[in-house]
């Protein structure tokens, strides 16, 4: 069959189906859950890649689902991946208990990967194609609560903080060729589509401060105050700012999880979250290690000790040509986006896990515009439900067919063109080398 006629037959399937797809996005959109505990997307995900037919494998990291197709095929495996995680926002009006809210758009990545798969297997298109597919439900993309997911670790329940770094950790992709996913972006500009963003990668920090308790009035003197390090610390941080290279994108970011017990007792326990972010892994390693000094300086003023636990976020994100030009040009000759409504190119300074699989894969990372208001904050909001739901669908299932149509030809060129910076037993060493604990102490007993 003609090319344009399976791509016109998965465009009428979803328009069949745009109810249940739209649906979905708003279903998970109610139901925000935060990383490694979206049970309820996780749910929707295996109910709706059931009702298509497919066999589920459940859980695949704590949540998250996968279901494959094609596994009979020769040529090489796609993966659609969705994201199931909201952040927390308690300030957005539509935040949930404990202030969960999808302002990053995770539920409309859901509702594409889950488009993408009722419009490919409903309307039968995919037996056309020369290779084999993965949908996958994966969790746990935003950096947050380290607190949580070091439980997780200590439990044995995951090993990596990331979704993706835990799949990968776990084999899900090691028979996997390429990959695609999008992220919801804010309009801007009146532009629909940024074609490729690049980002940066960082490395999370969990920090303890600790000191000695004493009586804040009667005898301060007594005491060692963990408060005052971190307050230290924090300057020492701030004072490095301009040492950072304008392009390397270095950000340095922190809270105090916990300052003290009580304002009439010298706080004896103080802990920190931070994030180290670069364009670059050496970048990152660099301000990390001045990071780090500035930690162990404040320590060492003070007298007490700093534990650090550091843990490699994600990786930059560096997306693939080809599949990123079969992406556009479906845009533009299927979906009615004009060339003048595409960015090609967006230097951001935020983190996806997407660039770790990047940097062993070729993927794409688009970002379709459907909402307003800034990522992560309390003005994200969706707007546009066709551009978030529909129209992602169709983009991602249309490059799909490109990639792996005619015995797969655009789909071997890729990879035929590829170079990537680790292989995954590469890249799960560069983690475990980097993934360390520092103990700084200057207590005299
Ligand atoms: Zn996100
Ligand atoms: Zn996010």
């Amino acid at each position: 069959m003609d090319i344009n006629q399976l791509k016109k037959m998965c465009l009428d399937e979803i328009d069949k189906n745009k109810e249940t797809i739209i649906n979905i996005g708003k279903y998970i959109y109610n139901n925000p859950e935060l990383s490694y505990r979206e049970f309820k997307a996780t749910d929707i995900a295996i109910k709706t890649l059931k009702d298509l037919g497919l066999k589920v494998e459940e859980n695949i990291a704590v949540t998250g689902c996968k279901a494959s197709i094609n596994e009979d095929k020769q040529g090489p495996k796609v993966a659609i991946l969705g994201e199931l995680d909201a952040l927390s926002c308690p300030e957005h009006k539509d935040a949930k208990e404990g202030g969960a809210i999808h302002c990053c758009g995770h539920n409309a990545q859901m509702a594409g990967m889950l488009g993408c798969a009722i419009g490919l297997v409903k309307s039968g298109v995919f037996k056309y194609l020369d290779g084999k597919i993965d949908f996958m439900a994966v969790p746990a993309e935003e950096g947050i609560e380290l607190e949580y997911r070091k439980y997780l670790q200590d439990n044995k329940m995951i090993t990596y903080v990331g979704g993706k770094q835990e799949l990968i950790h776990k084999g899900y992709f090691d028979d996997v060729d390429m990959a695609m996913m999008f992220h919801l972006g804010s309009i801007k500009e009146n532009k629909k589509c940024i074609i490729k963003g690049k980002s940066n990668g960082f490395i999370e920090k969990g920090i303890t401060f600790i000191g000695k308790s004493a009586h804040s009035g009667g005898a301060p003197h007594l005491g060692i105050n963990a408060a005052t390090m971190a307050n230290l610390a924090i300057n020492n941080i701030n004072a490095l700012r301009d040492t950072f290279k304008d392009e390397d994108t270095v950000r340095v970011h922190y809270i105090i999880n916990h300052g003290g017990d009580a304002v009439n007792v010298v706080p004896n326990k103080v802990t920190m979250e931070a994030m180290v972010r670069a364009n670059n892994a050496k970048a990152m390693i660099d301000a990390n290690k001045k990071f780090n000094r500035a930690l162990q300086a404040a320590a060492l003023a003070i007298g007490g000790k700093v534990i650090i636990e550091d843990f490699i976020g994600y990786l930059s994100l560096e997306t693939d040509d080809k599949m990123n030009s079969l992406f556009k040009s479906n845009l533009i000759n299927f979906l009615n986006i004009k060339e003048e409504e595409i960015i090609d190119l967006n230097k951001g300074g935020g983190s996806t896990d997407m660039g770790d699989l990047s940097q062993i894969m070729p993927c794409i990372h688009p970002y379709m515009m459907g909402a307003t208001g800034d990522f992560h904050t309390k003005d994200y909001t969706m707007v546009d439900e066709e551009m978030g739901y529909i129209n992602s669908a169709k983009a991602m299932a249309l490059t799909l067919i490109d990639l792996l149509y005619d015995n797969a030809k655009n789909g071997k060129d890729v990879l035929n063109n590829f170079k990537p910076k680790y292989t995954i037993k590469q890249y799960l060493k560069f983690l475990e080398d980097n993934n360390i604990m520092h103990t700084y102490n200057y207590m005299e007993n």
